[in-house]
C-alpha cells in the first residue's frame, strides 16, 4: 500500500528496521501514526553510520550511504532540506588500478585515461576505450529485458575482455560493493537502468553530486530527534522475528532493552 493511500484515522504501525528506510518511512508516517520502529542493533542507521578510525581516531569513516544527487534522490533531499542536513558538493569520479598497477587509468578526463603513457600504446586498452563508448551508446537498446543477463549483454555487443575485466566488473564492484562474481548473471537491464539513471552512459558529464557534511551520523542523529518529536516509539536493540532466525523475544531484547 502507497504511503498516499493510507487511512487518514491514525494508524498502529510497526517498522522493522532502523536503517536509512525505517528512518524514513517512521519520519513520513509517525506525523499522522503511531509509529514503532524496531531496530535490532543498539544504534539506528544501520548501514548509514560513522565511524571514528586512524591514529588519533579523529578521521571519520562513513559505512554508506555517503553521496546523492538531487537528481536521483528527491525523496532523500527534501528529508535533508526539512530536517536541515548540512551538505557540500562532492567529487564522483572512477579509476581503477589492476594487477598491481599493471594497468591504471581513470574515467575524469583525457589526461586522467591515459594517466599511463604505454595505455596509448595497449591495443587492447584503445579496444577498451571504444567498447565503453559502444555500450555507452548501444546498452539500452539491447537491454530490454531482464532475461538479458550482463554477460549476454557484453556478448550481443560484441564487447571485449579488457571492457568487461577492467572496466565493467570493477566499476560494478565499486558500485554495489559487491563481489565480481556474480555481475555477469546480474540482469543487464537493471544494470544498464542503473547506469542510465546516474547517467553513467553519458559522454556529456555526470550529475553533480553531493555528501553530508559531518557524515551520516548528522541526519541519522536528526532524524532520530524529529521521530522523538513527533512521538514515534525508538526501540533499538529489539529484534523483530525473521532477523536471523531469532524469535521475537518480550521482555529483554539483545542489548538487554526491554522488548514489548
Ligand atoms: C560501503 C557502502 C557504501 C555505500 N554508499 C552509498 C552511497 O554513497 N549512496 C547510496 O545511495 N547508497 C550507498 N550505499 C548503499 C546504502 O548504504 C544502502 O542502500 C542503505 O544504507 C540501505 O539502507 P536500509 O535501511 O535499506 O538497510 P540497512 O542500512 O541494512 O538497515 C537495515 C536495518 O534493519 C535491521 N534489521 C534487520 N532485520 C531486523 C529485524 N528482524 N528486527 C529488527 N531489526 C532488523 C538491521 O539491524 C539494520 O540496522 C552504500 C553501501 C555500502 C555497503
Amino acid at each position: 500500500m502507497s504511503f498516499d493511500a493510507l487511512p487518514l484515522r491514525p494508524q498502529r504501525i510497526g517498522i522493522v528496521g532502523g536503517g536509512i528506510s525505517g528512518l524514513a518511512a517512521a519520519y513520513l508516517l509517525s506525523p499522522q501514526h503511531n509509529v514503532t520502529l524496531y531496530e535490532a542493533a543498539p544504534r539506528l542507521g544501520g548501514h548509514a553510520r560513522t565511524k571514528m578510525a586512524g591514529l588519533r581516531g579523529d578521521q571519520p569513516v562513513y559505512t554508506g550511504f555517503i553521496v546523492f544527487n538531487y537528481a536521483n534522490y528527491p525523496h532523500l533531499t527534501a528529508m535533508f532540506r526539512d530536517l536541515e542536513v548540512p551538505v557540500k558538493r562532492s567529487d564522483m569520479s572512477f579509476g581503477a588500478t589492476i594487477d598491481n598497477g599493471h594497468v591504471e587509468y581513470g574515467l575524469n578526463d583525457l589526461a586522467a585515461l591515459i594517466g599511463q603513457k604505454r595505455n596509448l600504446a595497449r591495443p587492447q586498452f584503445i579496444r577498451m576505450v571504444r567498447d565503453i563508448l559502444r555500450f555507452n551508446a548501444r546498452a539500452e537498446a539491447v537491454a530490454t529485458s531482464d532475461e538479458v543477463t550482463v554477460d549476454e549483454l557484453i556478448g550481443q555487443l560484441g564487447l571485449g575482455d579488457w571492457f568487461r575485466r577492467y572496466y565493467l566488473l570493477p566499476i560494478c564492484g565499486a558500485i554495489w560493493s559487491s563481489p565480481v562474481d556474480g555481475i555477469g548473471a546480474f540482469p543487464a537491464r537493471t544494470l544498464v537502468q542503473f547506469f542510465r539513471n546516474h547517467a553513467l552512459l553519458s559522454t556529456s558529464g555526470q550529475h553533480q553530486w553531493w555528501t553530508v557534511t559531518g557524515g551520516s551520523v548528522e541526519y541519522v542523529r536528526r532524524l532520530e530527534a524529529r521521530l522523538r518529536l513527533t512521538g514515534a516509539e525508538l526501540r533499538a536493540g529489539t529484534v523483530r522475528p525473521g532477523h536471523h532466525g531469532l524469535p521475537f523475544r518480550r521482555g529483554a531484547g539483545p542489548a538487554g532493552r526491554p522488548v514489548g
